[in-house]
């Protein structure tokens, strides 16, 4: 099956040089290993752009005659060309399935008549080839289909959604005329996730909240690469 691109990716090199261009999954998946092997920093970004910034830093000179020793780094920017907000709860179960077959003493997922065979499930030509063209799937040359770097950013965004409850703090206040009353008080924000998680803090900043959410996500994210939180 045809594979779309997964990946615009911007290159700034060494010596300055900017380039652009795009990346099936498979071509994806081999530069961000290859990064990791070779102790790059992998950074995603902590929103929901499923955007992965790939540093390799090195001391080095520009040119044959360039005296002076530097620090050089090369930025490379991955941006999904499939925004990963689009996996539907469907696509999701789907990946699901996909990327549990991808593990030792299982048999992989394979393409059947258009049909994707993950164990006993049966994921349709129609849906396969959405999944394939959102650059969500990898196809190996010994026939195995697995889910890309792009589709397990877009399963773990799917599964790590914000949610920041407001909590009223309204108290009963006495006054000194004998009447009484509720009066807002300071009001706080709980930091959760979709996937069950709560913050033990809660915030008097809506800000702060959201920034915790945000570090959940990122520590979720950094997962995806093998990265400590
Ligand atoms: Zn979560």
């Amino acid at each position: 099956m045809q594979n779309s691109p997964a990946y615009r990716v911007t290159v700034a090199d060494f010596g300055g040089a900017r380039s652009t261009r795009t990346l099936t999954p498979a071509e994806g998946d081999i530069l961000i290993d290859s990064a990791l092997c070779d102790g790059d920093d992998v950074v995603p970004d902590a929103d929901r752009s499923g955007r992965i910034t790939i540093t390799r830093t090195i001391r080095g000179r520009l040119s044959a005659v360039d005296a002076e020793l530097r620090t050089l780094r090369r930025v490379v920017r991955l941006e999904p060309v499939c925004g990963p907000r689009l996996v539907t709860a469907r696509q999701y179960d789907d990946l699901t399935l996909i990327h549990d077959r991808d593990a030792p003493g299982k048999f992989p997922a394979r393409l059947v008549e258009g049909r994707l065979r993950a164990g006993f499930a049966v994921i349709s030509p129609a849906a396969t080839a959405r999944l394939f063209g959102r650059g969500w799937l990898t196809s190996h040359t010994d026939g195995a289909i697995t889910v890309s770097y792009a589709g397990r950013v877009a399963m773990a965004l799917h599964e790590h959604r914000n949610e920041i409850v407001f909590i009223g703090t309204h108290r009963w206040v006495q006054r000194s005329d004998g009447t009484g009353g509720y009066e807002p008080g300071m009001p706080l924000y709980r930091a959760g996730c979709s996937c069950g998680h709560r913050a033990a803090t809660r915030f008097e900043e809506r800000a702060c909240a959201q920034a915790a959410c945000r570090r959940h996500r990122l520590n979720h994210l950094r997962a995806v690469f093998g990265l400590a939180p």
